[in-house]
C-alpha cells in the first residue's frame, strides 16, 4: 500500500485506538463499549492512538495526505474532521460515518481589529460558520458515527443518544442524530438558552426536555438516565467528542502551512475543548509535524469562573461554583467535567487563564463588530481576555494570536438587540448604534446624514 493512499489503512483496528484512563490506571477499553469513566478510579477516559502505527507515514506524508483531502468532495475526506480520519477513529467503517462536511472553517486576518488592540498579527478562526452554528459539530460527527457503528453490532444495547446542554451541544447532537436516523433526547435548563438554540433541536425532531434547573442540574439528571446502557451519553465527559474537537487546532496549523501560532485564545466552560486543542497539538508533536506548542489561553466569564479561581489557586484544588447568569450562556458552567485534562493543557503549554466581566465581553464583541465581525458573547469573552493580556504585556505586539470564535453571532440576536438598545442589565452600551427613525422626507434624511458624517 502506498503511504500516500487516500484509503483508510486496512490495518486500522481497535487495537491501535482505544479508551484508557486519563489518570493512568491500567487497562484498555474498546471505543465501541458503553463506558464513560475509568472502572478502577472513576476518572475520565481518553481515546489513545498508538503512536508506532501512525509513524508509518513521515510528517511530510501526513501533511500531504491531509492537505489533499480537506475541502474536497471526496466523501468523507472533504470534511475537516475526516480528512484526519486515521487520527480520529480509524476503525470506523465508511457506511457508519455520519458527516455533513464539518470543519474547514475560515481563518481570517483581523487586520483592523488587531491594529486597534495592539496585536497586528491577530487571526480569527470562525468556527461558528458551520452546520449548526457552533464548533460542537466537530465532536458530534465523531460521537454519532461511533454510535452508528455500535448500533450495527449484534447485541449492542444502545437505542438512543442523550445530552445535557447549554444550547450548542444539543443543536449539534440533534442534527447529527437526525442525519443518521438515531433518536436523540435533549435536556436543557428551562429559560437559560437562546431562542435560536432552543429551536434547533426542536426542528431536528429531538425529544427536548426543558428542566427547571441549571446546566449542572441537567448534567446530573442525564448521567442518571444514561446509567442504563440503552441511552448513550453525548456530553463531553464522553471523550469521543474530544477526538473531533481536537481537529480545530490541527486545522489552524494546516491553514498556516503547518506553522504553529504563538497564542490560541478560547472561551471555556466544561473545559472539553481546551483539552481537545492540547490533545491535537500533542499528537502533532509526537508525529513530528510540529516542533513547538502554542500557548493556550482559557477565557472564562467572571460570572462562571471556577477554572479561573482554580488557576489563581495554583491548581491546588478543583474549585466548583454555582454559575451565575451570563450573556455567554454556552459557558455558564460551575462544575467543569474536564477539569483535570484542562489543567494539563494549561500547564503543558505554559498557558494562561483569564476572565472577563459582562461589561467587558459585551464591549469587546461590539468593538469587534465595528471592524466587520459579528461576535457571539463567548467570542466576546475571548476578545476581552485578549485585550487584557495585550495590555498586561503577556501577549507581545509581534506575536501571532488566534481567537477561536466558537459560535455564530446570529444565534444570539437577543444579545445584539439588547446591547444596541442599551437594555442589557448593568452594562453601559458605549458603542450602541441604534437605527435612526427619520421621516420619509428627503431634506430630513439629508440633514440626518450630514449630522452623522459631519458634512
Ligand atoms: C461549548 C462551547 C464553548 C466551551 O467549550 P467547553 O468544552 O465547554 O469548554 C464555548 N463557546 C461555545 C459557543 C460553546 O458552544
Ligand atoms: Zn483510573
Amino acid at each position: 500500500m502506498s503511504t500516500l493512499t487516500t484509503e483508510p489503512s486496512s490495518s486500522a483496528t481497535d487495537a491501535q485506538t482505544y479508551f484508557r484512563c486519563f489518570a493512568g490506571c491500567e487497562g484498555k477499553h474498546s471505543i465501541y463499549d458503553v463506558i464513560y469513566t475509568c472502572p478502577t478510579c472513576g476518572s475520565l477516559l481518553e481515546v489513545y492512538h498508538e503512536r508506532e502505527p501512525l509513524k508509518a507515514r513521515n510528517p511530510y506524508q501526513w501533511q500531504q495526505l491531509v492537505d489533499s483531502r480537506a475541502s474536497t468532495t471526496k466523501w468523507p475526506y472533504g470534511s475537516g474532521v475526516w480528512a484526519m480520519r486515521e487520527w480520529v477513529v480509524p476503525s470506523l467503517r465508511d457506511e457508519n460515518i455520519v458527516s455533513m462536511c464539518e470543519g474547514n472553517t475560515n481563518l481570517f486576518w483581523a487586520e483592523r481589529l488587531g491594529r486597534q488592540l495592539g496585536v497586528p498579527d491577530l487571526w480569527i478562526k470562525l468556527c461558528g460558520n458551520s452546520h449548526t452554528g457552533s464548533f460542537k459539530d466537530l465532536g458530534m460527527t465523531v460521537l454519532v458515527s461511533v454510535v452508528k457503528q455500535m448500533m450495527s453490532m449484534e447485541g449492542n444495547p444502545v437505542k438512543a443518544v442523550a445530552c445535557a446542554s447549554t444550547g450548542d451541544t444539543s443543536a449539534a447532537l440533534a442534527a447529527y442524530a437526525a442525519y443518521a436516523g438515531i433518536p436523540a433526547v435533549i435536556f436543557l435548563p428551562a429559560g437559560k438558552v437562546s431562542t435560536a438554540q432552543l429551536i434547533q433541536p426542536v426542528s431536528n425532531g429531538a425529544h427536548v426536555l426543558a428542566l427547571d434547573t441549571d446546566f449542572d442540574g441537567c448534567m446530573k439528571i442525564v448521567q442518571e438516565v444514561t446509567n442504563d446502557q440503552s441511552i448513550y451519553l453525548a456530553n463531553s465527559m464522553n471523550s469521543l467528542r474530544i477526538e473531533g474537537q481536537k481537529t480545530v487546532g490541527i486545522e489552524i496549523v494546516k491553514q498556516f502551512d503547518w506553522e504553529v501560532p504563538d497564542w490560541i485564545i478560547i472561551p471555556v466552560g466544561n473545559l472539553g475543548n481546551i483539552s481537545a486543542l492540547h490533545k491535537g497539538f500533542k499528537l502533532m508533536m509526537d508525529l513530528g509535524l510540529i516542533n513547538k506548542m502554542p500557548r493556550l489561553v482559557a477565557a472564562q466569564a467572571a460570572k462562571a469562573d471556577p477554572f479561573y479561581q482554580s488557576y489563581k489557586n495554583g491548581f491546588k484544588d478543583k474549585i466548583s461554583v454555582t454559575a451565575g447568569e451570563t450573556l455567554a450562556n454556552a459557558i455558564r458552567i460551575g462544575d467543569p467535567v474536564s477539569y483535570h485534562k484542562a489543567v494539563k493543557a494549561v500547564q503543558e503549554t505554559d498557558g494562561v487563564v483569564e476572565q472577563a466581566t459582562e461589561a467587558e465581553l459585551a464591549e469587546a464583541a461590539a468593538e469587534a463588530d465595528l471592524t466587520g465581525m459579528y461576535c457571539c458573547p463567548h467570542t466576546g469573552v475571548a476578545l476581552a481576555v485578549l485585550k487584557k493580556l495585550v495590555k498586561s504585556g503577556q501577549i507581545k505586539s509581534n506575536e501571532r494570536a488566534i481567537v477561536i470564535s466558537t459560535a455564530h453571532g446570529l444565534k444570539f440576536t437577543d444579545f445584539k438587540v439588547r446591547y444596541h438598545e442599551s437594555k442589557l442589565d448593568d452594562i453601559k452600551s458605549e458603542l450602541a448604534n441604534p437605527p435612526a427613525y427619520v421621516s420619509a422626507d428627503a431634506n430630513a434624511v439629508k440633514d440626518e446624514i450630514a449630522k452623522r458624517l459631519g458634512l
